[in-house]
C-alpha cells in the first residue's frame, strides 16, 4: 500500500538487487536477532496528546526500526459497536480507558486486555439526528480516580475510575437544541473542559470548565456574540461583536463550536482551544457585508483559572468554506532563526500549516501542505490570507480545494523532537460549494446555505464524467522550520488514520484499508505492517508496563470521512488491537460482506416526482446516508434496501421504528407523501446505477473526486 521510494528504472532494480545478492552467495545465512532494550519502570499513556503539549510522542523505544519485523499481535478486545470509532485510548496504572460510538466508556488490563468495566451513558437514539458525523467519541479524561467523557447528547460525566460508576454527571448544552459533544474533555488545574459541536445545524458555539470533584461550572466561553448590541455574556464578545453586522443571521447561532482540539502550557500558564466553522458557510447570508466574523475558525489562548482570552489567531477570517480550526495543535520548542522559540503548530482544514509563536499568537510560517486553492498564501507580516475572490461562492457554483472534510481533520498528528517533523494524516481534494436560491433557517437541520439538491445531481450521475484524479489521503511528513514537505506516503484510501511518533524512530499509523503500519519516522519506509483487516482513524497509542512495550489503536470506521470515503467488503466490527514484540494472539476473525443486489422494480413516477424525492433527501437523509444516495456502508445504502424496508417505509421514515438502532423518527419534517417522494428518489437512484458497486469502489478509496467539468481554471 504505502510507497514512498523514487520511480526507478525496472532494469536499474534489479541490478541493485543482484549486487546486494552476490557477496551473500555461499555463505551460510545467519542473522543475529536485534537486541532488545530494557524498560525499567512503567511508561503509560495519561492524557490524550500523551502531554498537556499534545505531541504524542512517546520516549519508547524498545520497538524500533530493526525489532518491529517481531511485532505480533498480543490481546484484543471486541467493542461491541460497528459504527466510526475515533478514541485515543488512556493507559493509567495499568489500566486502559476508551471509548466506542455511542459515548460508551470501557476499561481494560493494559496487559491482557480482560475487561474490567463498562459504561453505558444511554444517550436517547433520536440525538443521532445531530450528529453531523456520527455518533463517535474521541476519549476520556483520567484524573485523581475519576474518568471524565463528553456524551453525544451534551452530558460531561465523571466516572469513579475503579468501577465506571457515575459520580456526577452535568448537562452542558440545551439538550433540545443541535448540540452533540464527541471530542475529549481535558483537565487542566483541577477542572476539566469540554467544548461541543453542530455548526451544520446552526448552534452558538462555546466551552466550559467545570471543577473536577463536583462537576460545579467554573466559566464558560461563548466563541461567537449572541446579538450586535449585547448584554454580552463576557468582555471579549465586545471585540467579537464589532466582526459582525446588525443584520447577521444570529438565528443560526452563528457556529463556531470548538468540538475537538486543546492544549495547555504549564509555564505560560496558557489554554489553547481551537474553533469551529460558522453557520451558515456562505459569509454572504451569515454576515451581509462582510468582516471577519469572530471567533470561529480561531486558535484561543486563554488563561484556565478563569476563561479570559489573552490573544486569538483567526485562520480563515469570514470563513465561508467549513475550514474549522478545531484540528490538532502541538506545542513545541523549536530553534526559529538562532533563536528558541515557544511555538504551537495546527494544520488546520484549510490546507496551512501554521507555526505560532504561542506566548503572543505572531504568526511565524503557514505554508500550503496539500493543493489549497481558496487563498494564494498567507502574508506574514499581515497574518492574514490572500484571497482569491473567485473562492467565495455567494454568488456562483465554484469549485474549490480543500474540501469541507479539510485538508486535515480531527485525526491527531504527531512531532518527533528529535527531527522536528510533523506527520500529518492529510487528504487532497475539492468540493462543489453551490448556493442555495432561497435559504430559510430550518433549526435542528442542516444548514449550510448551500444547494444541496444541486449538489446531489452533480454526484449521482459521476461515472458520466470525466473525474481529476486526486482525493488520495497521505502521510505528510512535514518541517515546520522549513515550511515544506519532507516526504510523504500515499494511501489507497479516502480515509486518513491518526498518528503516533515514538524513540524508536517510527511512525505508527492505520489505514482505510484495513492495515496497520509502522513507517521509518526518517524516510517513511514501511518498516513493518500487518493487515488487520478492518479500516482504521483512530489515533495508535504506547506505553510499556513490566518491561514490555505496547503499541494499541482502535478499528472501526464512520464519522466525517468514514462515513462518505469508504466502501467496505467486510464488517464494521470495532474492535481494539494491542501489539508487543513477540505476541503471538490470532486476529480477531473479519467476516466478509457479500455484495447486496436487489431486484429493484421501476417505478411509473415522472421526472418532476424524483426531482422532488432528491430535494427533500438532500435536506433530510444525505449526511448519513451519503451524498446521491452513495452510501459508505457504515450506514444502509438504501439502494439495495430490502422488500420488507420498501414495505414498512413510512412506518421507519415517519414512524420510528428503527429508532433503537439509530434511525429516529423524522415524523416532524417530512409527511406521508414527502416519505414516499424520497423511496422514489431512491429507487430510481437503484434503476439507474445498477452497476454502481464498481463505481463506488474507485469512489471509496478515494482516487477521484472532482469532476473536469466543475473546474474553474
Ligand atoms: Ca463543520
Amino acid at each position: 500500500m504505502g510507497h514512498a521510494l523514487p520511480l526507478l528504472p525496472r532494469a536499474f532494480v534489479w541490478a541493485c538487487i543482484a549486487a546486494l545478492l552476490l557477496p551473500s552467495l555461499g555463505q551460510a545465512a545467519r542473522v543475529e536477532p536485534p537486541p532488545i532494550a530494557t524498560i525499567d519502570e512503567d511508561v503509560e499513556w495519561p492524557l490524550h496528546g500523551l502531554t498537556a503539549r499534545e505531541e504524542r510522542y512517546s520516549p519508547l523505544d524498545q520497538i524500533d526500526r530493526n525489532t518491529v519485523a517481531r511485532l505480533g499481535l498480543v490481546w484484543s478486545y471486541m467493542t461491541g459497536s460497528d459504527r466510526g470509532l475515533e478514541s485515543t485510548p488512556i493507559v493509567v496504572d495499568g489500566v486502559m480507558y476508551a471509548t466506542a460510538s455511542w459515548s460508551i466508556v470501557f476499561a481494560l488490563d493494559a496487559k491482557t486486555g480482560a475487561e474490567l468495566w463498562r459504561h453505558d451513558p444511554k444517550v436517547a437514539p433520536w440525538k443521532a439526528r445531530h450528529a453531523c458525523c456520527g455518533v463517535v467519541n474521541r476519549g476520556v479524561a483520567v484524573h485523581a480516580g475519576k474518568v471524565y467523557v463528553g456524551t453525544i447528547d451534551g452530558r460531561l460525566l465523571a466516572l469513579d475510575a475503579k468501577t465506571g460508576e457515575e459520580v456526577w454527571s452535568v448537562q452542558t448544552t440545551p439538550l433540545a437544541q443541535p448540540y452533540t459533544i464527541t471530542g475529549a474533555p481535558r483537565v487542566v488545574k483541577d477542572l476539566v473542559v469540554i467544548g461541543n459541536g453542530g455548526a451544520e445545524f446552526g448552534v452558538r458555539g462555546f466551552f466550559s470548565a467545570y471543577h473536577a470533584e463536583t462537576g460545579e461550572r467554573a466559566w464558560r466561553f461563548y466563541t461567537v456574540p449572541a446579538s450586535k448590541e449585547g448584554p454580552h455574556e463576557h468582555l471579549e464578545l465586545e471585540q467579537a461583536a464589532a466582526t459582525w453586522p446588525a443584520d447577521s443571521l444570529w438565528e443560526t447561532g452563528l457556529g463556531g463550536t470548538a468540538w475537538d482540539s486543546m492544549a495547555y502550557d504549564p509555564e505560560l500558564d496558557l489554554l489553547y482551544v481551537g474553533t469551529g466553522n460558522s453557520s451558515v458557510y456562505d459569509r454572504a447570508r451569515r454576515s451581509p457585508g462582510g468582516g471577519d466574523n469572530l471567533y470561529p475558525s480561531s486558535i484561543l489562548a486563554l488563561r484556565p483559572n478563569t476563561g479570559r482570552l489573552v490573544w486569538h489567531y483567526q485562520t480563515t477570517p469570514g470563513e465561508h468554506w467549513d475550514y474549522t480550526s478545531t484540528q490538532h495543535m502541538i506545542l513545541a520548542d523549536l530553534d526559529w532563526n538562532g533563536a528558541p522559540r515557544k511555538v504551537l503548530m495546527q494544520a488546520p482544514k484549510n490546507g496551512f500549516f501554521y507555526v505560532l509563536d504561542r506566548a503572543t499568537g505572531e504568526l511565524l510560517s503557514a505554508e500550503k501542505f496539500v493543493h489549497t486553492s481558496w487563498a494564494s498564501r498567507v502574508d506574514l507580516e499581515t497574518g492574514r490570507p490572500v484571497e482569491r475572490p473567485e473562492a467565495r461562492w455567494s454568488e456562483e457554483a465554484r469549485v474549490v480545494s480543500p474540501p469541507p472534510l479539510g485538508a486535515h481533520n480531527w485525526h491527531p498528528m504527531s512531532f518527533h523532537p528529535d527531527n522536528g517533523l510533523v506527520y500529518i494524516p492529510a487528504s487532497e481534494g475539492g468540493y462543489f460549494y453551490a448556493p442555495a436560491e432561497d435559504f430559510t433557517f430550518r433549526p435542528g437541520f442542516w444548514n449550510t446555505g448551500e444547494d444541496l439538491p444541486r449538489l446531489h445531481r452533480e454526484l449521482e450521475d459521476y461515472a458520466a464524467v470525466r473525474f481529476l484524479p486526486c482525493g488520495l489521503t497521505r502521510l505528510i511528513a512535514w518541517d515546520p522550520r522549513k515550511g515544506e514537505k519532507a516526504w510523504e506516503v500515499l494511501h489507497e484510501s479516502g480515509v486518513p488514520g491518526g498518528t503516533l511518533a515514538t524513540a524508536g524512530q517510527l511512525v505508527f499509523q492505520g489505514s482505510g484499508k484495513g492495515r496497520f503500519s509502522a513507517f521509518d519516522a526518517q524516510n517513511g519506509k514501511e518498516r513493518w505492517g500487518t493487515d488487520i483487516g478492518i479500516d482504521v482513524m483512530a489515533p495508535p497509542v504506547t506505553y510499556a508496563i513490566d518491561g514490555e512495550q505496547y503499541i494499541a489503536v482502535l478499528a472501526g470506521v464512520g464519522g466525517s470521512q468514514g462515513n462518505h470515503l469508504s466502501r467496505f467488503t467486510h464488517d464494521n466490527a470495532g474492535r481494539l488491537l494491542a501489539w508487543k514484540l513477540g505476541g503471538e494472539a490470532a486476529l480477531p476473525p473479519v467476516r466478509e460482506r457479500p455484495e447486496r443486489k436487489v431486484e429493484v422494480p421501476r417505478l411509473d413516477v415522472d421526472d418532476a416526482r424524483v426531482d422532488q424525492g432528491r430535494t427533500l433527501y438532500a435536506e433530510n437523509c444525505f449526511s448519513c446516508h451519503g451524498t446521491g444516495t452513495h452510501a459508505s456502508g457504515v450506514y444502509p445504502d438504501l439502494k439495495t434496501a430490502s422488500a420488507e424496508t420498501h414495505e414498512q417505509w413510512d412506518a421507519i421514515v415517519r414512524g420510528g421504528t428503527r429508532t433503537a438502532q439509530g434511525m429516529p423518527s423524522f415524523a416532524d419534517a417530512l409527511s406521508e407523501d414527502d416519505a414516499q417522494a424520497i423511496r422514489a428518489y431512491v429507487l430510481d437512484r437503484a434503476w439507474k446505477s445498477g452497476g454502481f458497486t464498481e463505481q463506488l469502489l474507485e469512489f471509496a478509496v478515494g482516487r477521484v473526486c472532482i469532476p473536469t467539468s466543475w473546474l474553474t481554471d
